[in-house]
């Protein structure tokens, strides 16, 4: 274990409260996270060498794992600093990062268009390929229309404050992802926050809700928990309290579901169940930006209000023909998803088995709990001189009493990259005191 004094570790130091993004107006009830408006406000900058002391803390007691420069990939495998590491944080759900189709046709669209964009899709950036990603990613999705964004985060920050505003109300489960958060507070609407999946929360907030004037906004999959949410019956108390739902499919899409179409095909719901959907293509599509389905009407309305579209440049076209790619590739082998379901479960009992803690994780997100930030680190540093790359989350990605390690498959894993990690992690959790010696 590490010798660092335990104030470094502190999750409450102070720099810290001011990274907190989750101040809805009812945050202290719905989840433990500071309410940044109960501090006293320091100075800029105060607050920049607060934070410039402890990420300096970190690295002199070697317990900085953020930001680390990948030499290259092969694979589910990385080189970093000359060592290869089997690569446990990934978001290449489905490989397609570098699946040869994909590759070859964002080569081509490089020849044909370039590598960047002109202007925002309004002014000059929309072409052909944006227009037949959008039908493709529409019908995906069983959606009328879909419109795509140059990243996910904008994606979410530039829908939900483009539909509400002042005099709405929009509600999200406290763990949802920072670009949900950061889009509801954005939008000037009254922001509360239910715990999480906490549906008779839920409901009591609705019931204080305008009927017409309420977005409940969630996602698929938690993305540091690896569960899934219980869409139905989100689906059903927002027709009964007439509120429109938006369901971010980061982690569902292409790993839920049995031909990887997500949420709606994992619980067997009608197409039109959830009014708003969104995705990214950064992940199980395997290369960068965002898109929402919906309906026509809401596309079009987007389209001229969503600032994140309207002020921002286009995606650049080799990204989007790269997701055409993957799009059809996913169609061809729908099979990839329930391999990776199939994965995903064996290891999690495998985990569980041997004592971890994985939380409520029912996909291939697959945290490790840790009853300390100094423990993450001191086995997140065993796990990489052993040979994984594996990252620790702390406050304020997630709540301060539950930092993890959160590990990622996908379908480049191998059975033996598996039995590896397996083995890895369990050598690495004894060693540092995380789970029981055998
Ligand atoms: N939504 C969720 C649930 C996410 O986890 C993320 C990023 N990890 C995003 C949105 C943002 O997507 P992107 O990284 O593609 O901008």
């Amino acid at each position: 274990m590490s010798t660092v004094s335990p104030e470094v570790f502190a999750s409450d130091h102070v720099p810290w409260r001011y990274l907190f993004n989750r101040n809805g107006s009812n945050a202290k009830r719905a989840g433990n996270y500071i309410d940044a408006s109960d501090a006293i406000a320091p100075t800029i900058s105060d607050r920049v060498a607060g934070q410039t002391t402890r990420f300096e803390q970190l690295r002199a007691n070697d317990c900085y794992f953020y930001d680390t420069p990948i030499e290259s990939c092969d694979g589910a495998w990385v080189t970093v600093d000359g060592q290869r590491l089997l690569m446990l944080a990934s978001y290449n759900y489905l490989g397609f990062i570098s699946d040869v189709a994909v590759l070859a046709s964002a080569r081509r669209a490089i020849d044909q268009y370039g590598i960047g964009q002109h202007g925002s899709r309004l002014v000059s950036g929309t072409t052909s390929e944006h227009k037949a990603l959008e039908r493709e990613l529409a019908d995906f999705m069983q959606a009328e229309d879909a419109i795509v964004f140059n990243s996910g985060y904008v994606t979410n920050l530039a829908t939900i404050a483009a539909l509400v505003g002042k005099g709405d109300t929009v509600i999200g489960d406290e763990w949802n992802h920072a670009c949900i958060v950061d889009g509801c507070q954005l939008s000037g609407a009254d922001f509360q926050m239910f715990r999480h999946n906490d549906l008779r929360h839920l409901e009591q907030l609705l019931t204080k809700s305008r009927r017409g004037n309420t977005l409940v906004a969630v996602d698929a999959v938690y993305s540091m928990e690896g569960d899934i949410a219980p869409i139905p019956e989100i689906v059903a108390l927002c027709k009964k309290y007439g509120a429109l739902l938006m369901v971010d499919e980061a982690h569902s899409i292409g790993t839920i579901g049995k031909t990887g179409r997500g949420v709606l095909e994992h619980f067997e719901l009608p197409a039109d169940a959830i009014d708003i959907k969104m995705g990214t293509l950064s992940k199980s599509f395997g290369a960068c930006g965002g898109f929402i389905a919906s309906s026509s009407q809401i596309i079009d309305f987007l389209r001229h209000q969503a600032r994140g579209y309207v002020f921002s440049v286009a995606m650049p076209v080799p990204q989007v023909v790269a997701v055409r790619t993957a799009i059809s590739r996913l169609r061809e082998e729908p099979q990839l998803a329930v391999g990776l379901i199939e994965i995903s479960r064996k290891y999690r009992d495998q985990l569980r088995s041997n004592g971890f803690n994985i939380y409520g994780s029912g996909t291939q997100i697959v945290p490790i709990a840790c009853e300390s930030d100094e423990e993450a680190f001191a086995f997140t540093r065993r796990c990489r001189e052993l040979g994984l790359y594996v990252i620790p989350i702390v406050y304020p990605a997630v709540p301060m009493n539950a930092p993890r390690i959160r590990t990622n498959l996908t379908t480049l894993h191998t059975p033996d990259d598996i039995r590896f990690a397996v083995e890895l992690l369990v050598q690495a959790g004894r060693e540092t005191g995380l789970i029981e010696p055998a």
